[in-house]
């Protein structure tokens, strides 16, 4: 014969398993978007903090893009000052 106490507990844990199934499922929805730098796919979780604004996959990819950029940018600078000197 099952108990007030027993069926108390029994919901208690059904609710508990139901909670811990609520977090997964929280934590681990994500959408795909494509890497600004290597065009790979990349999951963004849904809820993640600050996750809406990943850009790169990962760090190595995001410094890699900067470094390029940087190294146009003083291209780009040196070309100008070239012109400047040669006129
Ligand atoms: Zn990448």
């Amino acid at each position: 014969m099952k108990t007030h106490k027993q069926a108390k507990k029994e919901l208690t844990d059904r609710i508990t398993a139901l909670e811990d199934l609520i977090k997964f499922t929280r934590e681990n929805t994500y959408y795909e978007k494509f890497c600004l730098h290597c065009s790979s796919v990349m999951q963004v979780k849904l809820n993640g903090e600050r996750a809406q604004e990943k850009k790169y996959c990962n760090d190595a990819c995001r410094s890699s893009f900067h470094r390029k950029r940087n190294q146009k940018a003083v291209a780009y600078f040196l070309k100008k000052k070239k012109k400047k000197n040669d006129s």
